[in-house]
């Protein structure tokens, strides 16, 4: 890894991931593609679809080390995290022989259609329709927070294809060209002063009838796997990138003179902790059968969004006074220092992906079994 983030790719080392998206959005894409060549995208996937077929421990290990080498955020991620496994899962041999190459190669790339303004937890009230004509399915409608977006080639939308369905009934997992025609992407401002995320508007947009996934009906059911990755095993390698954020914690604390701080100290000992049981946590998943896993992955999910958030606050307080300052080239393309990149961004690792709340939701009523929440 060391040898390979050299020249040109040097300057993306550490560089990219949540908050910092909009950074070497071309040379990151350019690093998937130098991945790919060694075949390095994908390596949990089965050898036909161009993965190595690696067991999930040494999956994990691969994403610890390429975190500790400071390998940038993955601009394929999810393609790869997300939408690959969805297809692996739920599509068919002519769909996957037609958009995994692109993932593995480092050569298209994906953004999730789920949210709509009246659509986020309470995902099942999608207003999007979808509707087949000649041919083609006409979509319509508005999606929200869509990541990415204005980066992508493709979008994975859940829309509603028949009229009058309700809630998890009724519903398509449609796979839709960014370049169709019909499309308007607004970028979302953010508090970090970038815009990762977009409105994204369907205004008749169409896509071929085959780019379906499942069937008519089948949209919740395809949508729900996708959710089970994101909150899963994906993220089992990141404990690696939250100690290098602590490490630059201490750092901080360390040279402004305020780790005499017994408070600083106390909060900081504990995020150490946590993240030590973070690890142990996803070591201790490895040795789980398959069938555990999605169980297991409803807990991390709900453990490193708190972890993250807490340690974003614990970074101002490393970073004392200085703290109340933001450069004043807010509105450059390089606007924040990373600490405060940190605290802002990780505001919302307990929203996306299924907010705390939600979160403790699920794990209440599936994982332990509770009385369903009252509806
Ligand atoms: C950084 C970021 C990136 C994102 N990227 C994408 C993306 O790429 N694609 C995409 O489709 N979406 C994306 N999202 C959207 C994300 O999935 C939603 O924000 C999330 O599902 C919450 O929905 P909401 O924002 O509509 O909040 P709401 O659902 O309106 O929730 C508001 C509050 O009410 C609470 N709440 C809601 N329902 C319940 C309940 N039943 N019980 C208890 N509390 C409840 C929530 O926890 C929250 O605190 C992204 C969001 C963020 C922050």
């Amino acid at each position: 890894m060391h040898e390979n983030l050299t020249g040109d790719f040097a300057q993306l080392r550490f560089r990219g991931g949540p908050g910092d998206e909009h950074m070497f959005v071309q040379e990151r894409m350019e690093w998937e593609r130098h991945l790919a060549t060694g075949r390095w995208t994908c390596v949990g996937w089965p050898t036909e679809y161009g993965g190595r077929a690696l067991p999930i421990s040494q999956e994990v290990i691969f994403h610890e080390e390429y975190a500790r080498a400071g390998g940038p955020g993955r601009a394929g991620l999810i393609g790869e995290g997300l939408l690959g496994p969805t297809l692996l899962h739920f599509a068919t041999e002519e769909q996957k022989q037609r958009f995994l190459p692109g993932i593995v190669g480092g050569t298209e790339y994906w953004c999730q259609g789920y949210s709509e303004p009246n659509a986020g937890s309470d995902l099942a009230n999608i207003k999007t329709t979808a509707r087949l004509v000649d041919g083609q399915w006409v979509i319509n409608g508005q999606k929200v927070w869509t990541s990415l977006a204005q980066w992508s080639d493709w979008c994975f939308v859940i829309a509603r294809a028949e009229e009058g369905s309700q809630r998890h009934a009724g519903l398509v997992y449609l796979l839709v060209p960014m370049t169709a025609e019909g499309i308007e992407v607004r970028p979302i401002r953010q508090i970090t002063g970038t815009a990762e995320f977009n409105e994204v508007f369907f205004d008749d947009v169409r896509t071929d009838a085959a780019n379906i996934v499942g069937g008519v009906g089948d949209g919740w059911k395809v949508a729900m796997g996708t959710l089970a990755f994101e909150r899963g095993v994906l993220t089992l390698g990141q404990q690696m990138a939250f100690q290098r954020e602590l490490t630059e914690i201490i750092d901080t604390a360390t040279a402004n003179g305020r780790l005499d701080d017994p408070n600083l100290r106390d909060a900081i000992t504990k995020l150490w902790i946590r993240v030590r049981i973070m690890r142990a946590n996803a070591v201790r998943t490895l040795s789980l059968a398959e069938s555990q896993l999605g169980r297991e992955a409803m807990i991390t999910k709900l453990f490193w969004a708190s972890l993250h958030r807490d340690m974003g606050e614990v970074a101002m307080d490393a970073m004392g006074a200085d703290a109340m300052i933001i450069n004043d080239s807010y509105d450059s393309h390089e606007p924040l220092e990373s600490l405060h990149r940190l605290f802002m961004f990780t505001r919302s690792d307990t929203i996306y992906g299924g907010s705390n709340q939600v979160q403790r939701n699920v794990i209440g009523e599936r994982a332990l079994g509770l009385p369903r929440e009252p509806r």
